[in-house]
């Protein structure tokens, strides 16, 4: 007995758990020294386990979106091979010990928060980036950062089509979609992904493709999160042909009315280049506007300033309090002068972070300003004054060259250019604000909703989803697509291992 409630002790279970679990997938403390004990012998050389008595615990635990998002571990295994994920999901299953794989560790929604204590399989020991013979496809590790992956590719004066922010994975935005300043040219990151090496949830592992359990293939790009543990994936890429033109204007909040109208021109012009992308935020700069918060846009162009110029004067003529342009931006840099770089706002860790996505058709001036209400007042309350509402509008010609029907991902995705998504930071584990973040959250969500036709869906960025969402506004409102997404979940994960990320349910 002593032995027991020490072990339960250090895995942070406390005190030992009652014979039956109330969850099927609890873990019970025996249960998980088992699956501990035999899983050690089993793993490569390159591989850790990490308890939380041990000294790398606390680093390993360290998450964005956090303490909102705090799934429950008992045991870290860092893989370091593809056979160690092997080892680490086939045990899990023989002892049933639920588990998480964590990459980036920007998941930010709070159906992780439903692990029922087990193991954190932490794949960023799988990091590597190997251009392929030929120079058209990557072979990059689970694990793998856009960080690294930007870099090394960059040596070889190649890139790939992953998110933006460089502290965030590679495969995490990849299997819900993956947009980027590249999307415009070359789809989403979904789009861009050949085959994915894989292990299911009773330790199988497999290579899928389109010509590889091609209904497995078709599940990952879109639903991804809930279908295996992706070790690694070949990756289309692409030469770098160009340095990048940004332009930053900043406007005061009396332009919105005049200013939306120029985005919605500018992004659906038929003339449009591929290489230009658009987004923007409302922030709050004091120094700027003491009273209301401020919409700084940025303009990208994948090319030389003369040629960006003309892409950038319907957006001077709406009057911007100031304009600047960086030239010769290299893809690298282009990360750092987007601030999306390792150091950048968006990429800090251990503070709440909360996404309330709407995809819209246009910009509705009308419910803009609305929405700019109660963003106002939100970020006037001192708690949530670092918030921003992001305005993306990456450009779709390369999402609409796909057959929508080729991925699991919602149709919504293809559809809707814009995705308006406040983006909502505060402090602490204070149940009332934290109450207050998601009450916010939906308000400023519904007024962008608002503005819709009846007939047009309410569709959520399935990454951009914070927890509260249905399976529909996520994964899309065609019957066909979702009934085969329910079906296959029932078919390659019976048992609901993988049902902590925005889960599809089984038929
Ligand atoms: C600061 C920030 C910036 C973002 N930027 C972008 C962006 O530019 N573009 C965009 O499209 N989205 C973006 N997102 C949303 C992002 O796509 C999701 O939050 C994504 O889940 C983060 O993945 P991660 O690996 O960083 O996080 P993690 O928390 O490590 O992983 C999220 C989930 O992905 C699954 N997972 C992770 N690794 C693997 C693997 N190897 N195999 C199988 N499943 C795995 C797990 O279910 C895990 O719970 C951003 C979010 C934040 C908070």
């Amino acid at each position: 007995m002593h032995v027991l409630v020490a072990f339960a002790a250090w895995l942070g279970l406390g005190s030992l758990p009652a014979p039956v679990s109330a969850h099927p997938l609890t873990p019970r403390a025996e249960d998980l020294k088992a699956a501990c004990a035999a899983l050690e012998p089993q793993l490569s050389n390159k591989a850790a386990i990490v308890y939380p008595h041990d000294p790398d615990w606390a680093e390993l635990l360290v998450r964005g979106s956090s303490p909102r998002i705090y799934p429950n571990y008992n045991v870290v295994v860092e893989v370091g091979t593809e056979g160690d994920v092997q080892k680490t999901v086939q045990v899990a299953h023989e002892h049933g010990i639920p588990f998480l794989t964590v990459s980036g560790t920007h998941g930010w929604t709070k159906t992780l928060n439903n692990l029922p204590n087990g193991i954190q399989i932490n794949m960023r020991r799988l990091n590597t980036t190997t251009v392929d013979a030929g120079g058209k496809t990557a072979t990059v590790g689970g694990g793998t950062l856009q960080y690294e992956i930007t870099r090394e590719l960059f040596a070889h004066n190649k890139q790939a089509v992953t998110g933006l922010c460089e502290c965030v994975s590679v495969i995490g935005p990849l299997m819900g979609g993956g947009h980027s300043m590249l999307q415009n040219q070359h789809g989403f990151s979904l789009d861009n992904i050949v085959s994915a090496n894989v292990v299911l949830a009773n330790g199988t592992a497999l290579t899928a493709s389109n010509t590889s359990h091609a209904d497995l293939f078709w599940a990952l790009r879109g639903a991804g999160h809930n279908f295996a543990v992706v070790t690694s994936m070949k990756l289309a890429i692409y030469d770098i042909t160009s340095n990048w033109t940004v332009y930053s204007l900043i406007y005061d909040q009396s332009k919105l009315e005049t200013l939306l109208p120029v985005i919605n021109e500018q992004d659906s012009s038929p003339t449009r280049p591929a290489k230009l992308f658009f987004t923007g935020v409302w922030t709050r700069v004091p120094p700027i506007d003491a009273k209301y918060p401020i919409i700084a846009y940025t303009i990208g162009y994948e090319g030389n300033e003369a040629e960006a110029a003309q892409y950038v004067a319907p957006f001077k003529a709406v009057g911007p309090i100031s304009t600047s342009v960086s030239t010769d931006v290299d893809y690298v840099a282009l990360y750092t002068v987007t601030q999306n770089n390792l150091n950048s706002t968006a990429c800090r860790a251990n503070l709440n972070a909360l996404g309330a996505g709407a995809s819209l058709p246009v910009w509705n001036a009308t419910v803009a300003r609305k929405a700019f209400e109660v963003f106002t007042k939100m970020t006037a309350d001192t708690r949530f004054n670092t918030s921003v509402m992001l305005m993306e509008n990456y450009g779709m010609q390369g999402v609409t060259a796909v057959n929508p029907n080729s991925t699991s991902l919602s149709l919504d995705e293809r559809v809707y250019p814009i995705v308006a998504n406040p983006t909502i930071w505060w402090a602490g584990n204070d149940t009332r604000t934290n109450a207050d973040a998601y009450a916010y959250g939906e308000q400023i969500r519904q007024t962008w909703f608002s503005g819709l036709a009846k007939d047009q869906t309410r569709h959520t960025y399935v990454n951009y989803a914070n927890g509260v969402e249905g399976f529909e506004q996520m994964y899309g409102y065609e019957p066909w697509r979702t009934k085969k997404l329910k079906g296959l979940k029932g078919a390659w994960d019976p048992k609901k291992t993988f049902e902590y990320y925005n889960p599809v349910p089984a038929a």
